[in-house]
């Protein structure tokens, strides 16, 4: 079969290396691609946004499955127009994706299927959202309704920053329409875990639990990102509590949208925090969250390619879905200055020393081939990623693979997976 992979990040070098394992996978396109992707198919430069030229070139090159990694494309519809063309397409419709691609609707499927949220508020007027914000007074969450790029959420400790942040939003549209549009909610403490399940629209298999680590340095401090490192399973979610989890955060949701007609099929994200009254759902990602889907695919045994084709065919309870016991643990390593400016064109050594190594392999993400020199070209840059028979060991052998690798002005987290290990003693 000839697969298209849409995206440019870990995750997609992620889901190229574990689909090209598949004994019936001949080639693999990937739509941008990377430095990574371009090491086991072929690279073809168009953007993950285009649908019009993605469709194109999945009718010319005869594709017989699209994986779509990041969710602006599922959001944007490319599942519908694949559909259409008779091309499968792994990743839900434009009107599921919408429980990513807008927090309000996200909020309202929640509240009208009974899974547990933060109380919210959705505005469309500025002058509405102030005065909310004055009545209720700080701590508050303020997020813009549409997709941005994960700045889009403000965590406010006082009034006034809830208030500015509605006026960035709204009034100053820093975000575009994305911003139109806000929900304002009740500010949740404690633990934060990434429950993942592949969905066929009725049925799912659950994938173990996971944990990101969005902000940029040590302890949790500096501003966010999409992702310093995760590792899989999460302490905080042990498997005991995998099923109830799904039936609290996952079932309601695919029930909901199939009597809308509108069945999920794809990866289904749930962000829950563990709060002293339970998980809470914090966000739905309608894709594997990048970089959870590096362990995660790491510790997958059950072949990629028959779970997608089951998703999106209906059939998922027809197959067994089952990772390995061992944990994995991912390391990002990024460029001085993400996820602010960062320098780009730095020459990369020892991915081969470090790839050599059992149970680990580096993910590429913001690199590209330059003649027979692998270089960054992106914010994160790599991400790390070993197998090991328990989190201190899987940790260690990342930091080991990290050590091999080098290029100027590079960053990582040392604390990937403390959390983690805490929580285990
Ligand atoms: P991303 O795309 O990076 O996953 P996002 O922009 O879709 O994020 P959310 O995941 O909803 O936004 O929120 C981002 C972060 O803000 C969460 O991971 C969490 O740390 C924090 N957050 C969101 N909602 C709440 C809440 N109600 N209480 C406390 N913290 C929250």
């Amino acid at each position: 079969m000839k697969i298209l992979i849409v995206g440019s990040g870990g995750r997609e070098h992620a889901l190229c290396w574990k689909l090209a394992q598949s004994p019936k996978v001949e080639s693999i396109l990937c739509a941008p691609g990377n430095g990574g992707t371009a090491q086991i198919g072929e690279n073809i430069d168009i953007k993950d946004d285009d649908i019009p030229a993605l469709v194109k070139l999945a009718k010319d090159r005869e594709i017989d499955l699209v994986v779509v990694g990041p969710e602006m494309p599922l959001v944007l519809g490319l599942e519908n127009s694949l559909t259409q063309e008779g091309i499968p397409c792994f990743g839900p419709n434009a009107f599921a994706a919408n429980l990513e691609g807008s927090k309000a609707f996200s909020k309202n499927v929640m509240a009208d299927a009974g899974v547990p949220t933060a109380a919210f508020r959705v505005f469309d007027e500025y002058e509405a959202a102030v005065a909310f914000i004055k009545e209720r007074g700080a701590p508050l969450v303020v997020k813009a309704d549409g997709l941005a790029a994960g700045k889009g959420v403000i965590v406010a400790t006082s009034e006034e920053e809830a208030i500015e942040a509605v006026e960035e939003m709204m009034v100053k549209k820093v975000f575009g329409s994305a911003g139109d549009r806000v929900v304002i909610e009740e500010t949740l403490k404690g633990e934060e875990a990434s429950f993942l399940c592949f969905c066929d629209g009725t049925n799912y298999a659950m994938l173990p639990s996971s944990q990101d680590h969005k902000a940029a340095y040590e302890g949790d401090t500096g501003p966010n990102t999409g992702g310093m490192g995760a590792y899989s399973p999460a302490p905080i979610l042990p498997k005991d509590k995998y099923a109830e989890t799904a039936e609290l955060c996952i079932k309601p949701i695919l029930r909901h949208l199939a009597a809308k007609g509108q069945p999920f099929k794809g990866v289904l994200y749930a962000g829950l925090m563990y709060t002293e009254n339970g998980p809470s759902v914090l966000e739905y990602n309608v894709r594997f969250g990048d970089p959870e889907c590096q362990p995660l695919l790491m510790r997958l045994e059950t072949d990629l390619l028959t779970i997608m084709f089951a998703c999106i065919d209906g059939k998922l309870d027809q197959i067994e879905v089952t990772s390995t016991s061992q944990t994995a643990c991912g390391v990002v390593i990024a460029a001085e200055g993400y996820p602010g400016s960062y320098p780009k064109g730095m020459e990369i050594t020892g991915l081969e020393d470090a790839d050599a190594m059992d149970g680990v392999k580096v993910f590429q993400a913001g690199t590209k081939v330059d003649s027979d020199k692998i270089v960054t070209s992106g914010g994160r840059v790599l991400c790390v990623t070993a197998l090991g028979d328990d989190l201190a060991a899987a940790r260690e052998k990342a930091y080991e693979a990290v050590g091999k690798v080098h290029f100027d002005k590079s960053y990582y987290r040392n604390d990937i997976a403390d959390k983690g290990l805490k929580r285990l003693k």
